[in-house]
């Protein structure tokens, strides 16, 4: 992966960071993207920058366009030809049923989680796609288990967020397979993050560690360990792919 380009959108904390560092490790130049975490974001460049990595790291809430569109031209000036995007930045609210929700947390989860994929991948299909005189590259977006499972009680409107990134992941992969660029996502389950406190329970995993086969949660490596695989050439005739990893749940 040698001065290949990646970007990892909210690449601060958690699942984002871990593989920021995995990549740097692997030899990519990465661009993490934050939204409010600063300092966080600058510790993952410092410890890439340590190992002897090329890192940036760049503010951009994805669900804003220009902010997006801002990202992509800082990442080009900075960094060069893009190779990878991991469609990372995801948000949860605090945990209700459905004839709870107002309409301005459905829109900013939905906001979040899939119109923010949406426009990274779009950035990324116009610099990578052989059809706009690219070079190819691979995508990997973040699902979850939710999508499958639902998460009744707890945040359906996530669930359904992530149900859609598994079918932008299916069209989009048969939109631009004979283009170069590779489309798959990983579904994580209960992984050890921050993303439980935004829900209002950061002890949720040892609540639900119970239904896990595996009998405990997932570590953010675990996740980045799947997405590095995907993003490199050992994948190479994979695409329109999941890999759940989820301890069995
Ligand atoms: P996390 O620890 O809560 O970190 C979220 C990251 O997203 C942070 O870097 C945050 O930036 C960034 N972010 C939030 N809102 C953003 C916005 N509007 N624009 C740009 N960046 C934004 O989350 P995580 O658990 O690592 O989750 C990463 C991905 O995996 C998400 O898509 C999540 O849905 C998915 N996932 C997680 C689990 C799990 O159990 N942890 C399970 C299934 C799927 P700041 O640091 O600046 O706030």
């Amino acid at each position: 992966m040698k001065n290949r380009v990646l970007l990892v959108s909210g690449g601060s904390r958690g699942i984002g960071a871990a593989t920021a560092r995995l990549a740097a490790e692997a030899g990519w130049s990465v661009c993490i993207s934050y939204h409010r975490q600063e300092a966080q974001a600058r510790a993952v460049v410092e410890e890439i920058e340590s190992i002897g990595g090329r890192a940036l790291a760049l503010k951009a809430d994805v669900g804003r366009e220009a902010d997006v569109l801002d990202l992509f031209e800082q990442l080009d000036q900075a960094f060069g030809t893009l190779s990878g995007l991991v469609n990372n930045a995801g948000i949860l609210e605090p945990q209700m049923r459905v004839e709870g929700m107002q309409a301005a947390r459905l829109a900013r989860v939905f906001n979040v989680n899939v119109l923010g994929s949406f426009l990274c991948a779009r950035e990324a299909v116009r610099r990578m796609s052989t059809r706009h005189g690219g070079q190819g590259g691979a995508i990997v977006n973040l699902s979850s288990m939710a999508a499958r499972l639902g998460s009744p009680n707890e945040y359906v409107d996530y669930a359904a967020a992530k149900g859609a990134i598994d079918s932008f992941t299916i069209g989009l992969s048969k939109e631009v397979a004979a283009e170069g660029i590779r489309v798959n996502a990983v579904r994580p389950g209960l992984i050890h993050t921050d993303i439980h406190a935004s829900g209002g329970e950061p002890g949720r995993i040892e609540r639900l560690k119970g239904s896990v086969p595996m009998g405990r949660g997932g570590r953010a490596e675990e996740v980045a360990r799947a997405i590095l695989w995907l993003l490199s050439d050992e994948a190479s005739y994979t695409t329109g792919s999941f890999i759940d990893v989820s301890g069995g749940r």
